[in-house]
């Protein structure tokens, strides 16, 4: 079986390697197989697969869009996309304006609690492209300014739902962002389940209409995910005949806990995801 992670982020989004970086690394790491996953954007893939090229590592297109389901934000993850298919990249585009709005407005919000200047600080983080800027961003200036020891807390203080500097956004919702993933000839991927925060009702609630609105897979292997929580996940797949992915969600410098192919197998119930894009992975 070879090494495949599905899970990633580059600087097009909250991540701090360039695609290239990530190919090197990955290589490095004796991943085989690894999908890039930049937050609502597919704009460093062209650049994955011009590194990655004359080497033994295969490039999966791929992409994690923030949706709203109820009102919970929920991530979803797109695999072995088109990244050119029209009407995924006008979603993509609302996303971005929505993002930079977004920012703006959170820098805003810091300067009122008198935490001034944080968004020039954020845009140099974010290749001064507003479009790319995230939470974690802000979180990473938090640190760098001493406000907080970690970026763990940045959330916990500021910038988690209902914290003084959390901006809701107006993301697009849940089925929207698989129909644009199944357009793109995609395949739909519950990101991370256990991070949500959901009791169990609500998380099968989930899945279930996630299932029912075209998505075929969720994240049953996530980094640092405990065993018993693998394993919870690995039942709900099944029982929601749903395929299973797995990946890492590494950032780079910023988030050093996460490595590139470092996370826990995938329990030998589940049906890997990449038999829906096998010819990319042998
Ligand atoms: P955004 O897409 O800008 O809303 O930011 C979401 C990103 O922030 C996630 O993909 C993580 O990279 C990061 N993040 C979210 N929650 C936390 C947390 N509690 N601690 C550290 N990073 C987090
Ligand atoms: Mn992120
Ligand atoms: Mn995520
Ligand atoms: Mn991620």
């Amino acid at each position: 079986m070879p090494s495949i992670d599905l899970h990633c982020h580059s600087l097009y989004s909250d991540g701090t390697q360039t695609p290239q970086q990530l190919v090197q690394q990955a290589i490095a790491a004796g991943v085989e197989v690894l999908a890039l996953t930049d937050h609502d954007t597919v704009l460093g893939l062209a650049e994955a697969h011009l590194a990655a090229q004359q080497t033994s590592l295969n490039i999966i297109d791929g992409v994690e869009i923030s949706a709203i389901w109820q009102t919970q934000l929920v991530h979803i993850i797109g695999l072995n996309i088109n990244p050119l298919q029209p009407s995924l990249q006008a979603g993509l585009q609302q996303q971005a304006q929505a993002r930079a709005k977004r920012a703006m407005l959170i820098a805003q919000k810091f300067d009122s609690l008198s935490i001034k200047d944080t968004w020039p600080a954020v845009l140099a983080l974010a290749d001064n492209n507003p479009n790319r800027v995230g939470r974690a961003h802000f979180a990473q200036v938090l640190v760098e300014r001493g406000l907080v020891n970690a970026q763990q807390k940045a959330f916990d203080k500021y910038l988690g739902t209902g914290k003084p500097a959390n901006v809701s956004l107006p993301w697009t919702d849940m089925n929207t962002a698989i129909e644009w993933i199944v357009a793109a000839g995609g395949v739909a991927v519950l990101a991370h389940p256990a991070r949500y925060g959901l009791s169990q009702t609500k998380l099968r609630a989930l899945l279930a209409d996630f299932k029912a609105a075209g998505g075929q897979a969720m994240e049953v292997s996530t980094a640092n995910e405990k065993s018993n929580i693998v394993q919870n996940l690995a039942n709900l797949a099944q029982r929601f005949e749903l395929y299973a992915s797995q990946g890492s969600d590494y950032h780079g410098t910023n988030m050093t806990w996460l490595q590139l192919g470092r996370f826990a197998p995938l329990p030998t119930q589940c049906q890997p995801v990449w038999q829906l894009f096998k010819e990319k992975v042998a």
